[in-house]
């Protein structure tokens, strides 16, 4: 089953961490096995798991922006006016990521969340995660 949620960003450019979402969603699965698949249908948004330390997520917004800068002579921009955001979001994001899951958690490492990035905000944005069962096998038990 397709699991949608939606997220209301707040700010043009901002990290918002979805982990809780995604893990309600697991339990509301019943799947105790398998992985979670988490996918946002928007070419101006992304994903990405890391750590959600505020200094962190400053300098990652920060080398985005020195990296692909705003306004910088894009073709895009002749019909659009960002694309800025659909270059940083298909080079350094992803729209989706996998997570393992294991006895109905998801196996993220201490210091991982799942991170939804908005590039082009603010707007309402939807996260979608479908949980798919995987077999178990006796060796894992
Ligand atoms: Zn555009």
């Amino acid at each position: 089953m397709l699991f949608t949620f939606k997220v209301v960003t707040g700010e043009k450019f901002q990290v918002i961490d979805v982990t809780e979402s995604i893990q309600e969603v697991v339990w509301k699965s019943g799947v105790t096995h398998g992985m979670a698949i988490v996918f946002t249908p928007h070419t101006t948004t992304g994903l990405m798991i890391n750590e959600y330390e505020p200094g962190l997520i400053e300098d990652i917004k920060t080398k985005m922006k020195e990296l692909v800068p705003e306004g910088a002579g894009y073709a895009h921009d002749r019909i659009d006016s960002n694309a800025h955001s659909h270059i940083r979001a298909s080079i350094f994001l992803n729209p989706e990521v996998i997570v393992p899951v294991d006895q109905g958690e998801l196996q993220l490492g201490t210091w991982q969340r799942i991170l939804l990035v908005e590039l082009d905000g603010p707007r309402h944005r939807r996260v979608q995660v479908m949980v798919c069962p995987c077999p178990v096998y006796p060796e894992e038990e």
